[in-house]
């Protein structure tokens, strides 16, 4: 598992010491739009705790957190008006997948067609 560190970005907006859009805030769950907005919605949504990828959070997180972290991650999707239109989710892990911030968090992606070929 690696380690967390507590000066990430995504900390420091859980802790309001930087700003974001915010989208979406319960117990578990902070969501705000993406400041490099990749498609006509890109919204980020991370949980309220130190993980630092998806693998670290599945087997570190207690059972609400993971509960509340995923319900918060439809209903932010369902509230942005693409539970019809359609979404895509996407959490990388690791610096070859493209993570540049290791605070664990899911993209969500709508608004438009969405490319399926990652070669
Ligand atoms: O998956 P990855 O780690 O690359 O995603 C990080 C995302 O965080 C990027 O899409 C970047 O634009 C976004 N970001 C942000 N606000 C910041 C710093 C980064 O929305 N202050």
């Amino acid at each position: 598992m690696s380690t967390y560190d507590r000066n990430n970005i995504f900390a420091r907006i859980l802790r309001g010491e930087l700003p974001c859009k915010k989208v979406y805030e319960d117990e578990f769950a902070l969501a705000f739009h993406d400041i490099h907005p990749l498609a006509p919605v890109h919204v980020l949504v991370i949980p309220k705790g130190e993980y630092v990828s998806n693998a670290d959070f599945a087997a570190s997180a207690p059972p609400d957190l993971l509960t509340g972290f995923w319900r918060a991650v439809a209903k932010v999707a369902r509230d942005l008006g693409l539970e019809s239109s359609g979404y895509r989710l996407v959490a990388n892990h690791g610096a070859q997948s493209g993570q540049s911030v290791f605070h664990f968090h899911v993209h969500i992606f709508g608004g438009k067609m969405m490319p399926h070929d990652m070669t």
